[in-house]
């Protein structure tokens, strides 16, 4: 519970009717996709970058723990709330404050929808490359927190990629203005970067500079169904090595494609399909079928079971349909996933889908691995019963083991979805003590007294 007077001193930054902290709203803010949920003291919704000074500098005043929130569709518990701290919900700043078209690029609010940015470039002949599977209602100020990122990094790149510069808000309340508004700009050191995947633990984002790209005319995909994992990924490794960039490079693998059968969405593939690669080119619709032949080619090898290819709007839905109804279809396998999203260099995707295959049979742990296998991210999701303690004490040590491989390969602990609560334990093993003890300096620096977003990302 908010004392009367830290509520009244909200109230007053805020203005009436911008600070709850009735029951109802706190149960709604109470969580993000993480199992896990934690009551707050209160919950603000600022309308501008002004409020969010106001609200930082009671918050210093008194100490009190902040989380900000865009949409709550984190699964690392990013947006997790502290017992009696505030959630800071960017919701109602959502407005475009600039197009502009002739130097590509848009000023928006923290709070605005990830989709709407790509629409309302798109009306104008240009788009916002990142495209979280989330994008529908996940907020810009949440993907830049994470460095969100989708299918098409592999071709264009990460959230980071696409920020020319960020307003914010620091620990002590004070604002700070990063980046600049063009594509090249050294003055200075690189805080937007630094910024971009903090995950809230450095400054609360109230407005970012987007970078946009010309919208490319037309997209095709490809299809293709290979006898084994290891002979999928070893073709995403092929691909990765010639000059055709894919838009997409999807895999799915045999405990994936198992579980979509129910729903009949892999009736049409061959029999013995143990791994699929959705593959999509983009560009001048002149140019798909002479880029459609080249990923052709360096896709086909050895178990290569079938390739097909979709130009039209119907094709293409058509071919997707497999992949797109996956997510339904894992969670019929069992009622909690204890889910990764490692990454490996693409050409150690084959030791590392056989080692997920030895660890789910030596736990004995459905483990369901899909994802952006052109970038070396993969989703590995453990399919669990909570209430099974044998089971639960199973999928942690395999779970375990699985972190230390991704390191052993070279690879990285998350791609996309960040660090958050889930995976602080795990920092300490891939980041050296000297360089976190610097990263911790740093955080001293835009939040000395520790209320941005506490026991987040960086380990105790
Ligand atoms: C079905 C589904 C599909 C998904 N697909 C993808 C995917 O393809 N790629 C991907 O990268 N992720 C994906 N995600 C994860 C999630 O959607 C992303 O992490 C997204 O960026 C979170 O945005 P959000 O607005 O929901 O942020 P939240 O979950 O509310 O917050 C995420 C983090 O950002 C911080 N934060 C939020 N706003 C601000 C701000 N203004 N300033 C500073 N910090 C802030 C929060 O404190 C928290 O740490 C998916 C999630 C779901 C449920």
């Amino acid at each position: 519970m908010l004392s009367e007077d830290v509520f009244m001193a909200l109230t007053a930054a805020l203005g009436p009717d911008r600070v709850f902290a009735d029951p109802e709203t706190l149960a709604l803010y109470n969580a993000d996709e993480t199992p896990r949920q934690v009551t707050p003291g209160a919950v603000l919704f600022p309308a501008s970058h002004d409020h969010v000074v106001a609200l930082m500098k009671v918050a210093y005043t008194h100490k009190l723990p902040v989380v900000p929130r865009g949409a709550g569709s984190g699964n690392v518990g990013g947006a997790l709330p502290v017992a009696n701290g505030l959630v800071v919900s960017f919701e109602c700043m959502n407005r475009v404050l600039e197009f502009d078209l002739d130097n590509r690029l848009m000023v928006v609010e923290a709070g605005i929808v990830t989709e709407e940015v790509d629409k309302l470039a798109r009306s104008a002949g240009l788009f916002y490359p990142p495209d979280p599977g989330s994008g529908a209602y996940c907020r810009i100020g949440g993907n830049l927190a994470m460095n969100a990122a989708g299918p098409r990094a592999v071709k264009y790149g990460v959230t980071r990629d696409f920020v020319l510069g960020l307003k914010a808000v620091t620990g002590e309340g004070k604002t700070i203005v990063t980046g600049c508004r063009t594509t090249k700009g050294v003055t200075g050191y690189d805080l937007t970067r630094l910024i971009v995947g903090s995950g809230g633990t450095l400054a609360l984002i109230t407005e970012a500079t987007l970078k946009l790209l010309p919208a490319p005319e037309s997209v095709a995909t490809l299809r293709l169904c290979f006898d084994s994992s290891r002979a999928a990924t070893e073709a995403v490794a092929r691909v990765m090595h010639q000059p055709v960039v894919p838009c997409a490079l999807e895999f799915m693998d045999h405990h994936a494609i198992n579980a979509i059968r129910p729903t009949g969405t892999a009736d049409d593939l061959p029999a013995g399909t143990q791994a699929l690669l959705m593959v999509e080119a983009d560009g001048a619709a002149i140019d798909l079928p002479r880029q459609i032949a080249a990923l052709d080619r360096a896709l086909s090898g050895p178990g290569l079971l079938e390739s097909r290819a979709g130009f039209t709007r119907e094709e293409i839905v058509r071919l997707w349909t497999a992949r797109k109804s996956l997510s339904h279809a894992v969670k019929q396998i069992a009622p909690l996933k204890i889910n990764e999203d490692v990454v490996v260099p693409v050409t150690r995707l084959p030791d590392f889908v056989d080692t997920l295959d030895n660890l789910a049979r030596e736990y004995r742990i459905p483990v369901v691995s899909f994802g952006h296998a052109g970038n070396g991210n993969l989703h590995v999701n453990l399919m669990v019963h909570p209430d099974d303690m044998d089971e639960m004490a199973r999928a942690h040590a395999c779970h375990d083991q699985i972190m230390h491989q991704v390191l052993q390969l070279g690879g990285t602990l998350s791609g996309e979805h960040g660090i958050g609560t889930e995976k602080r334990a795990y920092v300490g093993l891939e980041i050296d003590a000297d360089t976190l003890s610097l990263m911790r300096a740093i955080k001293k620096q835009f939040d000395p007294t520790g209320i941005l977003n506490p026991g987040k990302l960086l380990p105790d």
